[in-house]
């Protein structure tokens, strides 16, 4: 039987795994990108692996499948780098931390009490009397991974076409037949479009108004002596990991472009934070600091599936792309390729948005 052939538009962490599992799957894909891999919001990522946190509860059957299928990605494609370190949440002021627990099945979150938080984190100097403990979660680093996941295509006979701006769709009646690229135009039988924040402006001249604003954040780097932070933390002040190269990472909430609220004030404050925070941080140093723009549907669920409008179209636009990838990529392969419509994405359909 002839493969079915599909186009992915986007090359970023969650049009990358698409493709791998449908290449995988045995599908002819072309993947069409119009500058490198991961260079959208992907290479701003905190790369947090992270089931829990603060999202609609309609997001959580398919974000506590993240761990599960990060670990069977890891099977397939033993190259893939993941810092299984474990995420350590607690709010940094106050008495105590909330008792909500919100997390996926694999993630093993538990309490635990100050001795055990010093343990785990030795440089900590304000030890919180408790903190939610998941051992299961970790990082990676987005650019390499959505690399990883796009040679895994590459070895089951994707085509990646970098620089290659997508213009437009091609369509003829209700039915997406292709893309059009300066270099011509491409045809397949399904165009899945990943490419975040650039979605909507993609689907404007078919009369589609897809809902998805970019919701800027910061990422910040330090130039950090290896080992002060062991695990990921979380709390009211920052969010803070080691990378893989050893530099130290935060992630802040943008709230302004200049003055004392812009990005470079706030990675002031970050820093100042580290330092009261860490023992051994009086020497970090800044290294830079981005402002990525997160594709946030209006509802804040992703915004996954066939159109409503044309057939052959569908769309993969996601908050917190680096942790729904895998599931995702493989939740739309098994309803590309074999009709099987995932319950996990019974919320994230497009008809939702009228
Ligand atoms: C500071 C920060 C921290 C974050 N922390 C986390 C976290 O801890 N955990 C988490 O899960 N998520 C986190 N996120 C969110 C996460 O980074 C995104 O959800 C994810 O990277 C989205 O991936 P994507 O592939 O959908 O989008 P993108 O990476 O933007 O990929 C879209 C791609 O489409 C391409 N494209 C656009 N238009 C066209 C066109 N016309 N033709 C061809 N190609 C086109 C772009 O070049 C881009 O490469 C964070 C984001 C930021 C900014």
């Amino acid at each position: 039987m002839k493969p079915t052939n599909v186009i992915v538009v986007g090359a970023g962490i969650v049009g990358a795994s698409i493709a791998y599992h449908l290449a995988r799957q045995g599908a002819q894909v072309t993947v069409v990108e119009q500058a490198s891999p991961g260079s959208g919001v992907t290479r701003h990522s905190f790369a947090w692996i992270n089931p829990h946190g603060e999202f609609p509860a309609a997001a959580r059957p398919l974000r506590s499948l993240a761990l599960a299928d990060y670990r069977r990605l890891q099977q397939e494609l033993p190259q893939l780098q993941i810092q299984w370190t474990g995420a350590l949440t607690y709010a940094e002021t106050g008495p105590d931390s909330p008792d909500t627990d919100t997390q996926g099945p694999m993630s093993s979150a538990h309490w635990i009490d100050r001795d055990r938080i010093g343990e785990l984190e030795p440089n900590l100097q304000e030890l919180p009397r408790r903190a939610r403990y998941a051992p299961g979660e970790g990082s990676l680093d987005p650019v390499a991974t959505t690399q990883t996941l796009l040679e895994g295509a590459r070895a089951h006979g994707a085509r990646v076409l970098t620089q290659t701006p997508v213009q437009g769709l091609l369509v003829e009646g209700r039915r997406v037949l292709g893309i059009t690229t300066a270099a011509g135009p491409y045809l397949a039988e399904h165009i899945v479009l990943a490419a975040g924040c650039a979605t909507p402006a993609l689907l404007a001249p078919q009369g589609i108004q897809l809902p998805v604003q970019a919701s800027p954040s910061i990422l910040i780097r330090f130039d950090a002596p290896r080992g002060l932070v062991k695990t990921l933390v979380s709390n009211s002040l920052l969010e803070i990991r080691e990378a893989a190269d050893g530099s130290l990472l935060a992630a802040e909430d943008y709230i302004d472009d200049s003055g004392p609220q812009g990005p470079e004030a706030i990675a002031q404050q970050a820093m100042a934070s580290i330092r009261r925070l860490f023992r051994g941080a009086e020497k970090i140093a800044l290294r830079s600091v981005e402002v990525g723009q997160r594709p946030m549907p209006c509802d804040q669920l992703p915004i996954i599936g066939p159109s409503q409008q044309y057939l052959g179209l569908y769309l993969a636009v996601m908050h917190a792309g680096v942790t729904l990838a895998p599931t995702v990529g493989r939740l739309v392969s098994q309803e590309l390729l074999l009709g099987q419509c995932s319950a996990e994405l019974a919320s994230c359909r497009p008809a939702r948005l009228g």
